[in-house]
């Protein structure tokens, strides 16, 4: 039995991982899907995520994550990825993959992200506008437009990156800064770029 070939990028892995899942592939074969890359559950184009499901190709580079299961199921590694193109990052697998896997993906749709200011822990409603207006003015020109990351402080070990959705449009990226003082201040940061 030939093997199919497998595509490359987030898109088109997705969709033959699809098309396996509907026995398009094989019609009477495997339709789990297992072994095949594709875009994780949550993530801009996978399945319960209200982004990223367009036809059109966005008009910009847009991280996403692609994921795979095991013959035993379990979800072992990640791949960042991008819906504009076919770039993919390294395989990430082990503690910490998925998060690795979300900022390889801004790497290349937001090269220099890690400079973001960091907004301070979450607020809610009026408080966490009023942050995120504090530092948007930092963001470099059309980052904002592009859907370039929000940064706030991981809260323990292992705190995982939020994908985006319709409400927030741009990933929340956990991030572990080492303890100092001001530093998740954005009063007197200047522009990035
Ligand atoms: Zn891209």
């Amino acid at each position: 039995m030939s093997e199919d070939p497998q595509p490359q990028g987030a898109r088109a892995r997705h969709t033959h991982y699809e098309r396996a899942r509907n026995g398009v592939l094989s019609p009477f074969g495997d339709t789990t899907g297992t072994g095949l890359w594709h875009i994780r559950a949550g993530h801009p184009g996978g399945a319960y995520s209200d982004l990223g499901h367009e036809l059109d190709l966005p008009a910009e580079h847009t991280p996403t994550v692609l994921t795979r299961y095991d013959r035993s199921g379990r979800d072992d590694s990640s791949l960042g990825a991008c819906l504009r193109c076919t770039w993919e990052g390294s395989r990430r697998s082990g503690p910490g993959a998925l998060n690795r896997a979300v900022e390889d993906a801004h790497d290349h749709a937001f090269p220099g992200w890690r400079t973001l200011p960091t907004l301070p822990p979450a607020a809610d409603g009026h408080g966490r506008r009023r942050d995120w207006h504090a530092v948007a003015g930092c963001y470099p020109a059309g980052w904002l437009d592009r859907g370039a990351p929000v940064l706030r402080p991981a809260v323990g070990r292992g705190d995982q990156h939020r994908p985006p959705h319709a409400a927030r449009p741009r990933y929340e990226l956990r991030i572990v800064r080492p303890a100092g003082p001001n530093t998740d201040t954005p009063d007197g940061q200047e522009p990035l770029f």
